[in-house]
C-alpha cells in the first residue's frame, strides 16, 4: 500500500486539466462538421445517409448550396463525410459546442471556409 501511494505521488496525472488546458483531440477525431459550398453539387447523399436527419442541403442559387446542420441532433458519426463523393464535408477536431440557447445549435454554412456566417448584432 505504501509503495502504491508513493508511486502515485510521482506519477503523471491520468486526467486533463480541462478547461484550464485546451484539449487536443486525436487526428481522426470526429467533431464539428465543416462544409465547403464550392465543392458541393447538391446531390444530397449526405442528407439521405444521415441517421438522425441532422443535415439539410438547400439550393441558394444557380449551382450554389448551403448546409444547415443541427448540432443538437448530430451524433458526430461522420457518415455524411464518407457519403460525400465531392469531399465537401469534413469532420474537424472541434469539440467545444455547448450553447445555452438551443436555437444556436442549428447552424448554416454557406461560407467557403466552412465557418458559420457572422451573427447579426
Ligand atoms: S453529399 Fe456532398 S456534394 Fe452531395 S449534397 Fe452533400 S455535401 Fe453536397
Ligand atoms: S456526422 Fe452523422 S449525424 Fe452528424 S450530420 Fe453527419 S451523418 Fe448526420
Amino acid at each position: 500500500m505504501i509503495r502504491e501511494v508513493l508511486r502515485s505521488i510521482f506519477k503523471k496525472p491520468a486526467t486533463n486539466l480541462y478547461p484550464a488546458q485546451k484539449l487536443v483531440m486525436p487526428e481522426k477525431f470526429r467533431g464539428k462538421l465543416k462544409f465547403n459550398p464550392v465543392k458541393c453539387i447538391g446531390c444530397k447523399m449526405c442528407m439521405r445517409d444521415c441517421p438522425t436527419g441532422a443535415i439539410t442541403i438547400n439550393k441558394v442559387g444557380e449551382k450554389k448550396f448551403e448546409a444547415v446542420i443541427d448540432l443538437g441532433k448530430c451524433i458526430y458519426c461522420a457518415q455524411c463525410v464518407d457519403s460525400c463523393l465531392k469531399k465537401a464535408l469534413e469532420a474537424t477536431r472541434e469539440v467545444e459546442l455547448a450553447q445555452q440557447d438551443i436555437k444556436k445549435l442549428k447552424v448554416t454554412y454557406s461560407d467557403e471556409s466552412g465557418n458559420e456566417p457572422p451573427k447579426e448584432a
